[in-house]
């Protein structure tokens, strides 16, 4: 949603506030897609006096992450708690030189799906697990490993192999 904040800025003390309806369903980041399971986001404006505008955002999106251990997917919860001083006196060219872009921002035009993805971007996790203690797949068969074992057992492994597990593990005794 674009929110034009032109009107806000005549009105001194004047107040904005927005329930925001995100318009994508999935979260697209450059290497992967999550589904947005749910979200609650409030969005509001102030008029703080000399074409200033305090902006803050609060509320969650939660999406659809793989566990990155077992691909089974998981729903990650992330707050957003965004608060900015928008001066409005700056030209585009000033901003880019003191390098305080607000992509969301152009002219008056404040755009609410590019503000909610930057923040989402800047708070995503670098990976996500099911459970702690996710066993993963078998990167044998590709069993899920929380839902039993699968038949590749140890029994199958080359004798040379066991050797090396053997030694490992008095090393995780000691
Ligand atoms: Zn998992
Ligand atoms: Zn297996």
């Amino acid at each position: 949603m674009i929110i034009d904040l032109h009107e806000l800025l005549q009105e001194d003390n004047g107040n904005r506030s927005y329930h925001l309806q995100l318009e994508a369903d999935v979260f697209e980041t450059s290497t992967a897609s999550y589904k947005i399971k749910d979200y609650d986001l409030q969005l509001s404006f102030h008029n703080e006096g000399k074409k200033h505008i305090s902006s803050r955002c609060e509320g969650f999106v939660v999406l659809e992450i793989p566990c990155d251990r077992c691909l089974e997917p998981v729903d990650y919860k992330i707050d957003i708690d965004y608060f900015k001083d928008l001066d409005m006196n700056k030209t585009a060219e000033e901003k880019i030189a003191e390098l305080d872009e607000d992509y969301y921002l152009e002219g008056t035009s404040f755009d609410t799906e590019v503000l909610i993805h930057n923040e989402v971007l800047v708070n995503l996790p670098m990976k996500v697990l099911c459970r702690e203690n996710c066993k993963g797949i078998c990167n044998r068969c590709g069993a899920n490993l929380n839902l039993g074992s699968c038949k590749c057992d140890d029994a199958e492994l080359d004798p040379r192999m066991s050797k090396i597990l053997d030694i490992f593990n008095q090393f995780k005794e000691v």
